[in-house]
Order: structure tokens, then C-alpha cells, then sequence
């Protein structure tokens, strides 16, 4: 089976200081409600700048989530001024490293070309790139939900290898910060899709071992009911992943 994996994507919020009270209170907390270690994945990717710090606290607590960053370089080093390169994060005990979020999309005008060379920088460097999809919703009217999404990782799994671990999250534009979920039905349809594409990229075993999450609007009070879903193997969270005991509970979708 696949462990569950439940991410909070800080976005640009938390700075390092912050970052250390949030990470501490949201550690006892969940110690606190005896949440079991390992039933299910806990990642964090805050701010570049949070990372030295978290880490450290991560390492010298023994506090067991995830890192991860929110992005990274297509170059692995040189003359990329404000660049952060895929070498670093793994210096620093980064496991995962979000690709393609709409966010960089949309305001940095990343290409889908540009978000499979981010996935390939990644993987040069043993992340896990967390490869972000979903439809605006002109594309939803246009097009329906799948074949913006479908389209977006088919060219982002362009030529990787079959072994290659990652992570797929399906974020449908119009539910990210809306408060307007998609239902767990819609979420469901597109996830199965996107591990089609998966299947057909990569291989059946591929598609079999690699996570699918949803993203848009998850709150403590939906995450049960995306999780039931057979092909949604976790949550990329956003808002709701700012505030410890909302967080908590989500990670505690099971209790
Ligand atoms: P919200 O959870 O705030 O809708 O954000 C989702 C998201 O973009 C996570 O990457």
C-alpha cells in the first residue's frame, strides 16, 4: 500500500523564527493526541530561508517530518543569480521539492517544459519533486476537469525513467484559497486519470507505488472524506496548513 502523505505548502509565510514555533507546537501536538509515527507521511516545505533552521530542529528534536521546498533551480549551479539549486536542498536534508505549483505558473510564467526540466533537476539530485497539475476554471469550462491536468504531466513525465520516485498533486486552480473544494467524486476522476498517465508514462508499477494528492481548499473538515477516495493517497495543503491544530487534525483524518 501506499502511505498516505499529508503536505503543507507554508507558501510565502513563516518566517525562520516563526517557523521554529510552528514546527515545535505542531510536533507536541500531534504527540500530544498519540498520533502514531508512520501511519501516515507528515511534510512540511516552507520558505527557502526556513530551511537551515527547520532542519536543525528537525535533527536535533528527532521530530520525523518530511522537508521540503516550494521550488528549485533547472540548473544545478553556476551564474543563475537569485537560483536556488536542487544540490542545496539535498545538503540540507530535503526530501521533496515542490514543481509547477499554479503559483509559479501563473506569476512566474513557468512552461510545462520548464516545470518537467524543475522535475528532472529534482530527481539529478535525489528529490522527490511533488509535480503539480490542475485546470483554471476557464479551462474547466472549456475543456472539462481532466484534460488541462492529463496534459500538464504528460509532458512533465516526458522521458523519466520508470524507477523514478515521485510525487503527483492535483490542484485545481479554482479550488486553491477559495474555500471552494472540489468534491472527493470530481478529485477522485481526475486522480485516477492522472495516475493513468503515470501507468502510461512510466509503467503499471510506477503507477501502482507513486502518490497522488489533492489540493484546493482542504480543511480538517473534508480531508476524510478526499481519503476514502481510492486513487487520493494524501493532501497538498495549503491555508489550512498554517495553523497548528487545523494541520493536526488533518494529519489525524484517521482517529
Ligand atoms: P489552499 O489549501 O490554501 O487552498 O492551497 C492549496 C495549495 O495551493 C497547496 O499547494
Amino acid at each position: 500500500g501506499r502511505t498516505p502523505f499529508i503536505a503543507g505548502n507554508w507558501k510565502m509565510n513563516l518566517d525562520h523564527q516563526q517557523a521554529i514555533a510552528f514546527v515545535q507546537k505542531l510536533h507536541w501536538s500531534l504527540k500530544e493526541a498519540k498520533h502514531v509515527e508512520g501511519s501516515v507521511e507528515v511534510g512540511i516545505f516552507p520558505p527557502f530561508t526556513d530551511l537551515r533552521t527547520v532542519q536543525t530542529l528537525l535533527d536535533a528534536d528527532k521530530i520525523s517530518f518530511a522537508l521540503g521546498a516550494q521550488d528549485l533551480s533547472t540548473k544545478d549551479s553556476g551564474a543563475y543569480t537569485g537560483e536556488v539549486s536542487g544540490a542545496f536542498l539535498a545538503k540540507l536534508n530535503c526530501g521533496y521539492v515542490i514543481v509547477g505549483h499554479s503559483e509559479r505558473r501563473e506569476y512566474h510564467d513557468e512552461t510545462d517544459e520548464v516545470v518537467a526540466a524543475k522535475a528532472q533537476a529534482a530527481l539529478r539530485h535525489g528529490l522527490v519533486p511533488v509535480i503539480c497539475v490542475g485546470e483554471t476554471s476557464e479551462d474547466l469550462e472549456k475543456f472539462g476537469a481532466s484534460a488541462v491536468p492529463v496534459g500538464q504531466l504528460e509532458v512533465a513525465l516526458e522521458g523519466l525513467p520508470s524507477e523514478a520516485d515521485i510525487v503527483v498533486a492535483y490542484e485545481p486552480v479554482w479550488a486553491i484559497g477559495s474555500g471552494q473544494a472540489a468534491t472527493p467524486e470530481q478529485a477522485q476522476e481526475v486522480c485516477a486519470k492522472l495516475r493513468d498517465v503515470i501507468a502510461a508514462k512510466l509503467g503499471p508499477d510506477a503507477a501502482q507505488r507513486t502518490r497522488v494528492l489533492y489540493g484546493g481548499s482542504v480543511k480538517s473538515t473534508n480531508i476524510a472524506s478526499f481519503m476514502r477516495e481510492p486513487d487520493i493517497d494524501g493532501a497538498l495543503v495549503g491555508g489550512a496548513s498554517l495553523v497548528v491544530g487545523e494541520f493536526a487534525a488533518i494529519v489525524r483524518y484517521q482517529k
